[in-house]
């Protein structure tokens, strides 16, 4: 099972971080070691004082594919949670600096929360979806999906054509604007949809 992280995928996150709006999605990988399920705390690690949540909607592959074509992409998840993309900012901003690649900042240990899955057919439209993360009962960001640069399933069509995707792999589709640093002792609680998904401590 493979994480893939999209970047930049809402254009007032990548205004916020100073980042060039992408005319091609951009993606990343966590490892399996980062994921972080059953509201199980999220342990700050020792090697950042920097750590920002990134509340983002994730999608589950649901069969094999390579270069899938935009029409079909589609049949290739049936089921949506949400996640948390932890990054050490501190740690992002040194990589980005001298042109390195970003996996100290963005695959540690604990780095992806994940909630549990509910199929899409739960929703009306999936591409119309509200979801937000509360830190300690206060708002702490805002999307919906239908700002999303690249949809589902441009996305997965994209990734496909470099990385074959598999049952079970994880696609994190890209965070909202709001994104900030959490502290040991935070409450971090996701809602989709209106639905409470995640309920977890910073430890
Ligand atoms: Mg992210």
């Amino acid at each position: 099972m493979k994480i893939i992280c999209i970047g930049r995928n809402y254009i007032d996150h990548a205004k916020e971080l100073n980042n060039p709006v992408p005319a091609k999605p951009v993606f990343f990988m966590k490892p399996d070691s980062a994921l972080v399920i059953r509201n199980r705390p999220f342990f700050y690690p020792d090697f950042s004082n920097d750590i920002h949540h990134e509340i983002e909607v994730v999608i589950k592959i649901n069969r094999l594919g390579r270069s899938i074509a935009p029409e079909f992409a589609s049949r290739y998840y049936s089921e949506i949670a949400l996640g948390v993309d932890f990054t050490a900012r501190d740690l992002q901003a040194e990589c980005k600096k001298n042109g390195l690649p970003w996996e100290i900042a963005k695959g540690f240990d604990y780095s992806a929360p994940l909630s549990k899955f509910l199929p899409v057919e739960k929703f009306k439209d999936v591409h119309n979806l509200d979801f937000h993360l509360d830190i300690n009962g206060q708002r702490a960001q805002t999307g919906n999906t239908s700002d999303m640069i690249f949809s589902f399933e441009q996305l997965i069509s994209y990734v496909s054509g470099f990385v074959t995707l598999k049952t079970g792999d994880l696609i994190y589709t890209g965070t909202p604007a709001g994104v900030g640093p959490v502290k040991i002792g935070d409450r971090l609680t996701a809602y989709l949809d209106g639905t409470r998904m995640m309920d977890f401590p910073v430890k």
